[in-house]
């Protein structure tokens, strides 16, 4: 490409709404321009990168054997009824209406389309497993859409989903989309991390995250420093933090005016925080059951794991007037002395082992002490509710967990019969017999992952594209547009490098080379090719992007020596 003919429009100041790089950097480098919030238009360098993501995903899917469809974005609302989720999906779901006022939804994710073609057309178990997917614009009206193409209300998605004649079959296909996912993200040269995630009521460890490494990222990846254990933090298992077992004392309560907060209790009662054991007040926003959820003084309650205890689709806390009306002071909660008739109890599993330990005294300024966990009171649940931090021990191995920042690009999930029996899809098995089908779905944020690429790779030049990925490759500069000598090398460069099918910008713009230079490294090309004082030698200048590095290569080796370096950068 001609870059004197291309549509390509650089920008020097950073428009403001721009928050993260990513965002920054695509639209200073003319890549995607806004229409509306969360919706965005792909330029032709910016769709460039987008397909080439687009085509490593479409190559691997197809390599694991999995069949392209192409499914309407346009869905009756009856299907979404069908399986219960036209209103569980909220205000996230974008809805219409057509002429005769019928109901439809933008399709923000195709479970409800894909198990109806399934259940019309298969019926026995020979034509199972079966893999089907999509790369399509996908629609969700996110609370607070941001970050341009990480969070988008329009965005591309590739979107997958397998069908099984048992559990087995469904655990084999979830470890082929593990293994192509991995090849997708390696191959796209981003360095990323598979994580255990959140299965939510489904349960089970069926749910994978591939997260892009990033210092921006919106999520917590905890992994282990000695073995390949990886989970999100939303799901990171604790372990069991053992304390050295005293005599258990008497119960007492002792007046602790104005102490209560936990720093306070520590610090007034002269107790280590280890000792300590607070109370949070929750309610299940679909039933409206109350929880206390006793955890110790120092710890974090994990929301996500509270969630998937009591099965629900969320949780919040108490405001302080239905603290009240419960009879409960705020600050001074604890599981002894309380009315909790109304109250569902559940502990942490690491305050199970506490010899006296504090606890809130259910009258103002208040606590108890020498408080013990079968003793003074029970749960109805002990579970692992809290989350986990950095330098406690791994659950796998004992090893010490570390944590980095992630950006969720890609999702693998087993959803076993959720869909299938909701939309009755079922088969007839080798007796004959009628069996609800098993189903996975397997997610790739295709422009996230373009985003979080660029999250990834940039320095305050711009963005560094991996070669996989960038719009173009190489971008070829004559030194000097009035040098005969150089323009005609760059023009012979540039034909070579469409010779090899090697993506090539030929920048042919009448513009001094500081400016094509600068331009070059807003954009991200991996390398650049400088026909300049030694073009008559046939000698130019190869200059990476990524290590800012030049080598003086032969023109004739120069193809050559790009392809060589394409595969290390
Ligand atoms: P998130 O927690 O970030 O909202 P999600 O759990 O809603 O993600 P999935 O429903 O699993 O996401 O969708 C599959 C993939 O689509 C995600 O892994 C992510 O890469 C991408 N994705 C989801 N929402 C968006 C969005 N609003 N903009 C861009 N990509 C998205
Ligand atoms: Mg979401």
């Amino acid at each position: 490409m001609r870059l004197s003919k291309y549509y390509v429009k650089t920008l020097k100041e950073t428009p403001k709404e721009a928050e993260v790089i990513s965002h920054k950097l695509l639209l200073r480098s003319g890549m995607i321009k806004r229409l509306a919030s969360g919706v965005y238009t792909y330029l032709p360098l910016g769709l460039k990168a987008l397909k080439k993501v687009e085509n490593i995903v479409r190559e691997e899917m197809d390599r694991a054997g999995a069949q392209e469809i192409f499914m309407p974005v346009l869905q009756p609302a009856e299907l979404w009824k069908e399986s219960g989720r036209w209103d569980v999906m909220g205000a996230e779901m974008m809805r219409i209406q057509d002429r005769h006022s019928r109901e439809f939804a933008l399709g923000p994710t195709h479970e409800e389309v894909i198990t109806d073609i399934i259940r019309n057309d298969i019926s026995s178990y020979k034509s199972l497993p079966l893999n089907l997917y999509q790369i399509q614009t996908k629609f969700r009206d996110e609370r607070r859409p941001r970050f341009g193409l990480m969070r988008g209300r329009e965005f591309m998605m590739k979107d997958a989903y397998s069908f099984h004649a048992n559990k087995e079959s469904l655990d084999e296909e979830f470890e082929n989309m593990k293994a192509a996912y991995t090849r997708v993200f390696e191959r796209c040269g981003l360095k990323f991390r598979a994580v255990e995630a959140d299965s939510g009521a489904i349960g089970g460890s069926g749910s994978q995250e591939f997260h892009v490494l990033a210092e921006s990222g919106e999520d917590e990846i905890i992994y282990c420093t000695s073995c390949d254990y990886a989970a999100n933090v939303e799901t990171a298992t604790s372990t069991i933090v053992e304390l050295p077992k005293a005599e258990t004392l008497d119960i007492k309560l002792v007046d602790t005016p104005n102490v209560s907060k936990i720093v306070d209790v520590v610090e007034y009662l002269n107790v280590p925080v280890e000792q300590t054991v607070k109370a949070m007040m929750y309610k299940d926003v679909v039933t409206d059951d109350v929880y206390m959820v006793l955890i110790r003084g120092d710890f974090e309650v994990n929301e996500v794991k509270l969630k998937n205890i009591i099965d629900t689709i969320d949780v919040v806390l108490l405001t302080d007037s239905e603290i009240e009306n419960l009879g409960l002071i705020k600050g001074f909660i604890g599981p002894v002395g309380a009315d909790l008739t109304k109250i569902k109890v559940i502990a942490d599993k690491s305050i199970v082992g506490i010899s006296n330990h504090t606890a809130g005294g259910n009258k103002l300024d208040t606590h108890y002490v020498n408080v013990n966990y079968g003793r003074d009171y029970e749960a109805e649940v002990v579970a692992d509710v809290r989350t986990v931090v950095v330098g406690e021990k791994c659950p796998k191995c004992g090893g010490e967990l570390a944590s980095a920042r992630g950006i969720e690009s890609g999702h693998i999930f087993k959803l076993g019969d959720k869909y299938s029996k909701a939309l009755n899809a079922s088969f007839l098995d080798e007796n004959g017999k009628s069996q609800i089908m098993e189903m996975g779905c397997y997610g790739i944020g295709v422009s996230r992952t373009m985003a979080s690429a660029i999250e990834q790779n940039n320095d305050e030049n711009g963005i560094i594209w991996p070669s996989a990925i960038a719009p173009f490759v190489v971008e070829v500069i004559p030194a000097n547009m009035k040098s005969e000598e150089q323009v005609a090398l760059a023009e012979e460069i540039y034909k070579n490098f469409q010779d090899s099918c090697i993506d090539v910008a030929l920048d042919d713009r009448d513009e001094r080379i500081g400016f094509k230079f600068k331009d070059g490294d807003l954009i991200g090309y991996p390398f650049k090719v400088v026909a300049g004082k030694k073009a008559a030698e046939g000698i130019v200048e190869l200059k990476i992007r990524r290590t800012n590095e030049t080598l003086e290569v032969s023109k004739d080796e120069v193809v050559s020596k790009v392809k060589e370096l394409m595969k290390q950068y």
